[in-house]
Order: structure tokens, then C-alpha cells, then sequence
């Protein structure tokens, strides 16, 4: 996803949260900083986020899956059944998998495993090391933050104010992590196929399609224009019109969150395993859109382009991938948010 849906969906996730009118203080964090999520949200993927060498930026956060043939098989394979269990049927993406018949037994029986290209990258790892930390960072949080959670750290005394957590600098982590989080939601950025790959038209492609839906109005420029900037009441004072400016999106992917219930993570699952399991089934899907038949996952030579792909008839497939993923993508955030809140605070 690029930088406009990034926003769109952390933003989204800050609406869909105070709609359930449940967690208010985790949203007394997050809503006066809602627009400087379209810096936070996009801040893994900044291509200049850079110092010194080559070596120096932001690492990137990947987890390609394809079939596996390693001596562990039964530890790779999740029957269908199985995944869905896992994931939910309050995700989109879990009926946009129980709907497909595409994929057969023989696929859910096989292997998969998911490899990244440089340690460190890997998408899961990213995810649960950031919410880690984040609860400790939580804990010792600076006045404003200290005042939304119940209880106290008597340690905390003893810290210099300025080392302790700024709000600030609390609701952009929130803001990094929903971009782990989303990633995982988008089917190419799982596939190991180079049909996948950002360079290589699908990927690219799709997320064009998405940003167009978005609109300019997630522009970080739009969103943070240097007068707000200037003026933090200002940015802070109109955040529930962003979050509106938020909701008006749904229908363009035509998302309907009737129901506002942000569940926790799935029973025994910590952010990693959870992690795990949306990018198997972002990896099904990707295998549904590129059919793994036509498409082998042997073939670095094989182009999917969405006209051939996606965009063709009804669109019927286009727009239930859409429904899904971004469906999946803001409420996966405000899930992992909540749960990260409720650590520090039940
Ligand atoms: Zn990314």
C-alpha cells in the first residue's frame, strides 16, 4: 500500500475504535494525532528515511511465502479449515476464502513456508517487537500518557521527564505498527512469486487502484499542511473531522462496519502468531488472484497484470479483494492497538 492508504487506514482504525466506544482512553491517545498518522503510517516505507551508509534506513518488513519442500512438512501445512479457525469469521478475509472454491484440497494440503531475503525483515518478527516494546515504552509514558492509564510505576520518579515517553512520539508508534499490520493484509506482499514483486506491475498496480479510491485527501500535504503544523491546536482541534473525512471512504471499497466490535487476538495467539496467520491467508489470496494453476510458483518468468487479472468482467473478484483486504487491514490495526493498550492497562 502506499503512503495515502497507509494513512486512510490508520485513521480508519482510530474512528472504528472510538465508535466502539469501549477503549477511551486508548483513543484520547490517538485522535488529536490523527493526521500525523500520514507520517507515522508511512515512515517504514520512506525512502529516505536513511542516515550514513547504505546500511542505514529503515529495514524493510517482508514475509514471502511459497511452497516448501524441506524435511518439517507437516509443521508447514494449515488445512483450510484450519486457518480460517484461526483468523476469524469477523475478518472479511475469511469469507472471502470460505466463498473460493479455486483452491482444492491438494493446495490446503501442501506445505508453505514463508522465507524473508535479509534477517531482520521478517514481517511477523516486525510486528510483535514493535508491540513489545511499545508496552514497555507505554508503561513508563509522560504525564499526559501517565494520566490515561490506571495505576503507577514508582520507578518512574527517578526517570528524567524528557526520557519518559512523549505522547506524541507514543501515537506515532501506534501509527508505525498499523504499517506492519496492513502490509500483511495485501495478498502480493506475501507471494514469493516474482509475479508479485513491487517492481513487477500487479503489486504496483493494485495499490494504484486502491490510493485512487483513497484520494488525495490522505496526502500527508493535504493532511498536514505547514499552517496546521504551525498551529498544533488547530491540527489537534479538527481531528473528528478527519476521522469523518475517514468513514466517508468505506463506501468506495464498500465496507460496512455495522457493527463496531474490535475483538482481542484470537485465543492463545500473541501478535506474532496472529501476524502469521493473516499473511498465510493474504498468501491464499494472492494465489486465488494470480491462479497458482496458470501462475506456478516455479516461474519467475510469469506476469500477472491486474487488467488481465483484476480487472476484467464484473469486477466481481476486484471488488471482494478490495471488501477484504481493506476491511481486514483497519480492523486487524484497531485489534492489535487494543490489544497492546489492555496489556498496560487491564
Ligand atoms: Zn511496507
Amino acid at each position: 500500500m502506499n503512503q495515502r492508504t497507509h494513512s486512510w487506514i490508520a485513521i480508519r482504525a482510530i474512528a472504528l475504535l472510538k465508535d466502539e466506544n469501549k477503549e477511551k482512553n486508548l483513543v484520547k491517545l490517538l485522535k488529536p494525532h490523527a493526521r500525523e498518522a500520514s507520517v507515522g503510517a508511512w515512515i517504514p516505507d520512506q525512502a529516505d528515511a536513511k542516515r550514513g551508509g547504505a546500511g542505514a534506513l529503515t529495514d524493510n518488513h517482508v514475509l514471502k511465502i511459497e511452497p516448501y519442500t524441506g524435511s518439517q512438512r507437516e509443521r508447514f501445512i494449515t488445512h483450510k479449515e484450519e486457518l480460517l479457525e484461526r483468523i476469524g469469521m469477523y475478518r472479511m478475509t475469511t469469507q472471502f476464502l470460505q466463498n473460493d472454491n479455486s483452491l482444492d484440497r491438494d493446495w490446503w494440503a501442501t506445505p508453505y513456508r514463508g522465507d524473508v531475503p535479509k534477517p531482520g525483515q521478517h514481517l511477523p518478527n516486525r510486528a510483535m517487537s514493535l508491540s513489545t516494546m511499545m508496552k514497555d515504552l507505554l508503561l513508563m509514558g509522560d504525564k499526559r500518557i501517565d494520566h490515561l492509564i490506571p495505576g503507577d510505576i514508582r520507578f518512574a520518579q527517578y526517570m528524567i521527564p524528557e526520557t519518559r515517553t512523549q505522547e506524541e512520539a507514543a501515537a506515532m508508534y501506534f501509527f508505525m505498527l498499523s504499517h506492519f499490520i496492513a502490509d500483511a493484509c495485501m495478498p502480493c506482499h506475501c507471494d514469493a512469486r516474482k509475479l508479485a514483486a513491487y517492481s513487477e506491475g500487479l503489486h504496483k498496480e493494485l495499490e494504484r487502484h486502491w490510493s485512487r479510491k483513497v484520494g488525495t485527501g490522505f496526502e500527508k500535504r493535504n493532511l498536514l499542511p505547514k499552517a496546521l503544523l504551525e498551529d498544533r491546536e488547530r491540527t489537534h482541534g479538527d481531528s473528528d473531522e478527519v476521522l469523518e473525512q475517514a468513514r466517508a471512504i468505506d463506501t468506495k471499497f464498500g465496507l460496512e462496519f455495522s457493527e463496531p466490535a474490535v475483538p482481542d487476538l484470537h485465543r492463545g495467539h500473541d501478535v506474532w502468531l496472529e501476524v502469521i496467520n493473516l499473511c498465510r491467508a493474504s498468501f491464499a489470496m494472492a494465489s486465488i488472484i494470480a491462479p497458482y494453476r496458470q501462475y506456478r510458483y516455479d516461474d519467475s518468468d510469469a506476469r500477472a497484470p491486474f487488467k488481465t487479472v483484476l480487472d476484467t468482467g464484473d469486477r466481481k473478484l476486484l471488488k471482494d479483494l478490495n471488501k477484504a483486504v481493506m476491511y481486514d487491514a483497519v480492523l486487524n490495526t484497531a485489534i492489535v492497538w487494543k490489544h497492546i493498550w489492555n496489556k498496560v492497562s487491564k
